[in-house]
């Protein structure tokens, strides 16, 4: 092995494992602020037929929805929606699983 080389896979190993903890901190503070939330801002994606030539299995997928300030997402059917009101706001499906959390509210604070 190079000469270095060792160190920075131990100084990689290190970043990676800072990442997990982060992102494990950053999903905790999601959940918290989802447990928090009065979800006004519901946005919905509507579902995608059967359709073999795409998904293989001939398997519709369920509609969602989403609190576009939580992120708190709730699939449809089954047994419906039990989270999230309805919402006459459509949204494509890429646009809700892609979604970041809006920061805007921080401002209100400032
Ligand atoms: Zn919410």
């Amino acid at each position: 092995m190079k000469r270095g080389l060792m160190n920075k896979w131990k100084k990689l190993r290190k970043l990676f494992l800072l990442r997990q903890k982060a992102a494990k901190q950053y999903n905790d503070a999601i959940d918290d602020i989802q447990k928090l939330c009065n979800h006004p801002n519901v946005a919905e994606c509507d579902y995608i037929p059967e359709s073999g030539k795409v998904w293989g299995g001939g398997t519709a997928i369920p509609p969602h929805r989403i609190c576009e300030v939580c992120l708190l997402k709730e699939p449809g059917w089954g047994s419906g929606y039990h989270k999230l009101a309805h919402s006459d706001r459509t949204i494509t499906r890429d646009c809700l699983f892609n979604m970041t959390p809006d920061t805007s509210i921080l401002a209100q604070d400032a």
